[in-house]
């Protein structure tokens, strides 16, 4: 699945797959449409505990959770350099 670096700086939700709630999977969307998890990849209490943890991060810019993002961030510090 491709998408943008940039769906880090926006929001996310949760949205039920084209099976309907029933389904035990869930599809991960940023707030404005852009497929981030598409269904029959994450069951939905794993879906949920992303969106909870990535909105959050937005909300509190949390310092430890920010440096986790940055590694996916296009200006952001690479992986090997934030293990060091
Ligand atoms: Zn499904």
């Amino acid at each position: 699945m491709e998408f943008t670096k940039d769906v880090f700086s926006k929001k996310w939700k949760v949205t039920l797959c084209h099976a309907g709630k029933q389904c035990w999977c869930r599809e991960i969307y940023t707030v404005d449409g852009e497929c981030i998890i598409m269904e029959g990849c994450i069951n939905k209490l794993l879906a949920k505990y992303f969106v909870t943890l990535h909105n959050k991060f937005l909300i509190t810019k949390n310092k430890k959770l920010g440096n986790m993002c940055k590694q996916f961030s296009p200006k952001g510090r690479s992986f090997e350099e934030n293990l060091s």
